[in-house]
């Protein structure tokens, strides 16, 4: 399957909103080869991605973005996906080590100042990621937060200027759990502690009955987004085309 030549990324996104995830991650995988690559910071839809992508390419990249705050229970998930996939991961890390960062900015940046701690330990070395890649895939869902229900299954990331492909966007979380569990999908271990979502063992917390499956991050902040899923549209057709190999 092929874009069009000089393919408007919207022509596709239309198109690709009526297929399966799979059919995405086949079209992304032909479509940029080894300049494509997963992200994950291995909650339930990564790992769903993870465990799909294995079924169409055998040989995928993967990357996540490594804080060096991360619990326990994900560093060994990680090692489980690289024996059970047979894949390296690509872990990507902030130009600050913990330490730097406590210099630089004083302790427990994420007390004070958790847009900044997360930009950081994430958006910069996220950007740097990118900037080797003509797409990436994510596992992000439509429902999580408000910054993500508009995303398409097929789209240009404006903010980091490459092709951003979400193929379970129109996914439920109960959709993800159904999957996980017909296929005997390894998952983080705190899933089962009450932690529907998560991140940095600084910024992560159980959530208790009733609460939304993302209050357990950022508690005591308004923030809920790390600020790698934030849409910007614009951005010139040069750069699109030349992402695109057009
Ligand atoms: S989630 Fe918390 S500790 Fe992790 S990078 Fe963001 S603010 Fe820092």
């Amino acid at each position: 399957m092929s874009i069009q030549p000089l393919g408007q990324i919207e022509e596709v996104q239309k198109e690709a909103e009526a297929w399966s995830p799979q059919r995405v991650l086949t079209w992304a995988f032909e479509k940029f080869g080894g300049s494509v690559a997963i992200s994950s910071a291995f909650g339930a839809e990564g790992m769903v991605l993870i465990d799909m992508a294995s079924r169409v390419r055998k040989d995928f990249r993967l990357f996540t973005i490594d804080t060096e705050y991360l619990f326990p229970e994900t560093y060994n998930l990680m090692d489980r996906i690289e024996e059970k996939y047979g894949i390296s991961i690509e872990k990507v890390y902030s130009l600050l080590s913990p330490e730097t960062q406590e210099f630089t900015h004083g302790a427990e940046l994420w007390t004070r100042d958790p847009d900044l701690c997360c930009r950081l330990r994430k958006v910069e070395p996220l950007r740097r990621k990118l900037q080797e890649l003509s797409a990436w895939i994510t596992s992000i869902r439509r429902d999580q937060t408000s910054a993500r229900s508009s995303a398409h299954r097929i789209e240009w990331d404006a903010k980091f200027g490459l092709v951003k492909v979400n193929p379970i966007v129109d996914w439920t979380s109960k959709q993800v759990w159904r999957y996980i569990h017909e296929h005997d999908v390894p998952y983080n271990e705190l899933h089962n502690q009450d932690f529907p979502s998560i991140g940095c063992t600084h910024c992560t917390r159980a959530v208790k009955p009733g609460e939304d499956s993302r209050a357990g991050r950022w508690p005591g902040f308004a923030k809920t987004e790390c600020g790698l899923h934030i849409i910007e549209r614009a951005q010139t057709s040069d750069a699109k085309a030349a992402k695109l190999g057009n």
